[in-house]
């Protein structure tokens, strides 16, 4: 069992590596933001509240998203046992915190965070492209700001945390993503 957070600023390619990990390790995917898309598109009240938030580039607030992500892990505890690939949370330290109690009570851990490094510029062209390719709502010059601005206030700081921990691999996440793949199953057979 291995379980793993990709970590990264709104834009890094979580997703888009999160794909290959899938294919490659056969990891259950977790995207705490994809959880809340599907929210909102089926109008449920956890969505309308998530709106509130996405729509203004805010994160939703650590107590509600903490319960929403392990109601997430325990619906599928067939498709978890194998290991699971985070993608969106945690966003915060108390997140991490929390994740971590969570891992334990279940009797497992978290095995590697892996970091997309990508240069600001490279961020916003990439969401911008995204907005106009599949039509995703936060993804305009408004919103994308504030994202990148929470961001750095709020989540940078975990990047920190999880080097301290020794768990933290930072890749360079910009340019070709087979490159990019490449380097992160590298950093992971260590
Ligand atoms: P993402 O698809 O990961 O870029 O997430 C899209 C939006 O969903 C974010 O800008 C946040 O508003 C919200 N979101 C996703 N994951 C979290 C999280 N772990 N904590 C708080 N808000 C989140």
């Amino acid at each position: 069992m291995f379980n793993l957070v990709i970590f990264g600023a709104p834009g890094s390619g979580k997703g888009t590596q999160s794909e290959r990990l899938i294919n490659e390790y056969g990891l259950h995917h977790i995207s705490t933001g994809e959880v809340l898309r599907d929210h909102i598109a089926r109008d449920t009240e956890l969505g309308r509240i998530a709106d509130s938030y996405i729509s203004k580039g805010q994160l939703i607030p650590d107590d509600l998203m903490i319960r929403v992500l392990a109601s997430v892990l325990d619906e599928n505890p067939e498709k978890t046992s194998r290991g699971v690939i985070f993608d969106g949370f945690p966003r915060t330290i108390p997140q991490a915190e929390a994740l971590k109690k969570m891992l334990e009570e279940r009797g497992t851990q978290l095995d590697a965070v892996v970091g997309l490094e990508v240069p600001e510029e490279e961020l916003v062209q990439r969401m911008i492209k995204r907005g106009h390719d599949t039509g995703r709502a936060d993804d305009n010059l408004d919103t994308i700001k504030s994202r990148l601005d929470v961001y750095h206030k709020q989540t940078q700081p975990l990047r920190d945390h999880y080097i301290k921990e020794g768990a933290y691999h930072a890749i360079d996440g910009s340019g070709d993503t087979e490159r990019i793949f490449a380097d992160i199953k590298t950093a992971l057979k260590k």
